[in-house]
């Protein structure tokens, strides 16, 4: 276990009003950092958005990502990895005809392309853009794609491979041209920022007139959030600063000055949120039959809650974002 050191966070940093816990005992679901972590609502009611308290000191924060996704891969042994990829498949074809007639498999589809299938094809910017599939995927589409990444790693990764334009660091200081884009996505990017409000205003200077911002980020007011408490996967303490729900996010990015803001909910994908968040509550499972079990489990739990979202609005695993530059 390694320290990371944090300051409390006593006031919103988007609006500076005060807030009120409302869920603490959060752990590095990841298990490599020590430490317990809050989560605060703002109390304004034009802001609302939840803050990590305590918050690790930006030149600590490199810590927090040393053992993440992008660097290392998970140890199972072989025979349990092989049985698990074996079982995914038999899962997803068993699901597949339902997530067909429901609608779900075109939600995954779209979001996979950041809903971006039907906009007409020009220059793409992916901030937080990681290992850069998402990137290449578009660029096979006919996008001309860039990516940005606080990960060097990371980013000379996805030049090297790819061989994708790629900036290091923060958006803001990179200062890229002005209506340069015409599209820009943050995938599960929003919440690991310091300055998400200033970061949306850095979206919309460098996005041409008329360029379209997509977001994806976890939702708040989800089921599993609510299902699992201090163990949902969505909490992820200490790297997610500042966590949204539809209104919240709808809000800051009108704030942020975008015309034409939609904003809603979508379960595609959640599986993997309630398989994790299912391993920190009860410990992961003791051998892969039990796995199996578990990720069975998980597909319906995706299933079940994007059946309840039609009764339950803007309960769905993440937040979509869909944001216009105005065109004049
Ligand atoms: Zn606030």
């Amino acid at each position: 276990m390694e320290n990371i050191q944090c300051e409390v966070k006593p006031l919103c940093d988007l609006c500076g009003s005060v807030g009120v816990v409302v869920q603490s005992g959060i752990a590095d679901p990841d298990g490599h950092l020590d430490g317990s972590w809050s989560f605060q609502r703002c109390n304004n009611e034009a802001c609302g958005v939840y803050w990590l308290d305590p918050a690790p000191l930006p030149e600590e924060m490199w810590k927090a990502y040393a053992t993440y996704h992008t660097h290392s891969k998970k140890s199972e042994g072989k025979f349990g990895k092989l049985m698990l990829s074996l079982a995914q498949r038999f899962i997803k074809l068993r699901f597949l005809p339902v997530w067909i007639s429901n609608g779900l498999k075109r939600e995954g589809d779209n979001i996979r392309l950041m809903m971006l299938a039907d906009e007409p094809k020009g220059k793409l910017l992916d901030v937080g853009c990681g290992g850069g599939r998402f990137l290449q995927r578009m660029k096979k589409r006919g996008w001309v794609v860039e990516g940005i990444d606080f990960d060097e790693q990371a980013t000379k990764k996805v030049t090297s491979k790819y061989g994708i334009k790629t900036y290091v660091g923060d958006l803001i200081t990179c200062a890229l041209p002005a209506n340069t884009y015409d599209a820009i996505t943050l995938s599960q990017a929003i919440e690991h920022l310091y300055n998400p409000k200033e970061t949306l205003a850095e979206c919309l200077r460098i996005l041409k007139p008329g360029g379209l911002l997509v977001m994806t980020t976890p939702n708040v007011n989800s089921l599993a959030a609510k299902i699992y408490g201090a163990s949902w996967r969505g909490w992820e303490a200490p790297r997610h600063l500042h966590l949204f729900s539809v209104e919240t996010l709808r809000r800051l990015t009108q704030q942020s000055g975008f015309a034409e803001v939609d904003a809603s909910t979508y379960s595609a994908g959640a599986a993997i949120v309630y398989k994790v968040s299912d391993a920190i509550q009860h410990g992961r499972p003791p051998n892969w039959l039990a796995a199996v079990n578990a990720l069975y489990l998980s597909y319906q739990q995706e299933l079940h809650e994007y059946q309840a979202q039609k009764k339950q609005v803007h309960t769905g695993q993440n937040v979509l974002v869909q944001a216009r530059k105005s065109s004049r």
